[in-house]
């Protein structure tokens, strides 16, 4: 009896192997050169971090560098969850070409990536989430083959980073047909170093000295993007394992109430696999969705429209029966 098994498990692995053909490219020299900026891209900042920290004892920490850290913080986060993720991911909602250059130029300075690598990496990430073809999930590996809780975790985290394959741009068509966007992607180093180099000016210019310089870049740059990453890898580990389910995704997206500030509401992540294309994430009162508030803000004003937020009924009609 075990011929039929077989043959669906292989006719399975054969759609499969097709899903992730179409969502990656197997070029190993662009796989290898995304091995090198990701390993940059990990260690850089934690160094950064370890000096600050090992330094603190000699320079203590002063308003200037908590302003520097916290405005840079949340300035490189929006550009990456309202620009990167909710506009230029899922279309969720429409705005200026001004403001989609800034949103691009903010998140580069988060230093996770060229834009269009990093919405074709995730738009990969939905319609697979959880199975075999998820770059980043914390049940399989980029193979498909399954992980125990903790590996699981580390891979979707940061393993990811080094074994899934470059992503197929084509995903973002849409991006690559732009000639503003595509010329700002080409830019990204630029980006990543003014997200260092402008906290460094600022801390020089508040404080007037040349330690002011080095607490800037330390606290506003290198300490900042180490935060920024680990919030945002959370999405793809924490927001994948621990939390509520409160809709029936295909997935095992989560809710979580304790990266809600850290990521400016980024980690309703249920609800988000739950509605990919609504610009709010939070979709209670009571869930903290700050990039969602700026882009109902910026709605008012008239800088942003084509809302999309799904109806009371399409909430309730997908909410997981108890
Ligand atoms: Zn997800
Ligand atoms: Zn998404």
């Amino acid at each position: 009896m075990s011929a039929p098994s077989d043959s669906m498990t292989q006719i399975k692995l054969e759609i499969d192997l097709s899903h992730r053909q179409k969502i990656t490219t197997a070029n190993a020299q662009l796989q290898k050169i995304q091995r090198k900026f990701s390993f940059a891209a990990v260690l850089v900042p934690f160094l950064g971090s370890v000096v600050a920290v090992g330094l603190l004892p000699y320079t203590g920490i002063g308003p200037v560098e908590i302003w520097l850290l916290v405005s840079m913080y949340v300035l490189t986060t929006l550009g990456l969850e309202i620009g990167f993720h909710r506009h230029f991911s899922h279309r969720a909602f429409q705005t200026t070409n001004v403001i989609r250059v800034i949103l691009t130029i903010l998140g580069s300075m988060a230093a996770v990536g060229h834009v269009i690598h990093w919405v074709s990496h995730h738009r990969g990430h939905h319609p697979y989430s959880d199975q075999p073809g998820d770059p980043h999930s914390p049940y399989l590996n980029t193979k498909g083959q399954n992980l125990n809780q903790l590996r699981g975790l580390w891979h979707a985290h940061i393993g990811w980073l080094f074994e899934s394959e470059f992503p197929n741009v084509l995903l973002a068509k849409d991006l690559l047909r732009d000639p503003v966007i595509v010329k700002v992607n080409q830019l990204y180093l630029l980006w990543v170093i003014l997200g260092f180099a402008i906290p460094a000016a600022l801390g020089g210019v508040f404080t007037g000295t040349w330690m002011g310089v080095l607490q800037g870049l330390l606290w506003g740059g290198f300490v900042r993007v180490f935060l920024v990453h680990h919030a945002f890898w959370s999405i793809n580990s924490i927001t994948h394992t621990f939390g509520s389910r409160p809709f029936d995704s295909k997935d095992r997206s989560t809710n979580n109430i304790w990266l809600a500030i850290p990521t400016l509401g980024a980690s309703w992540h249920n609800n988000h696999h739950a509605f990919p294309n609504s610009a709010m994430v939070g979709l209670e009162w009571w869930q903290i969705d700050p990039s969602g508030w700026l882009i109902r803000i910026l709605e008012a004003v008239g800088l942003v429209w084509d809302v999309k937020v799904p109806t009371a009924g399409k909430i309730e009609a997908k909410k997981a029966v108890k």
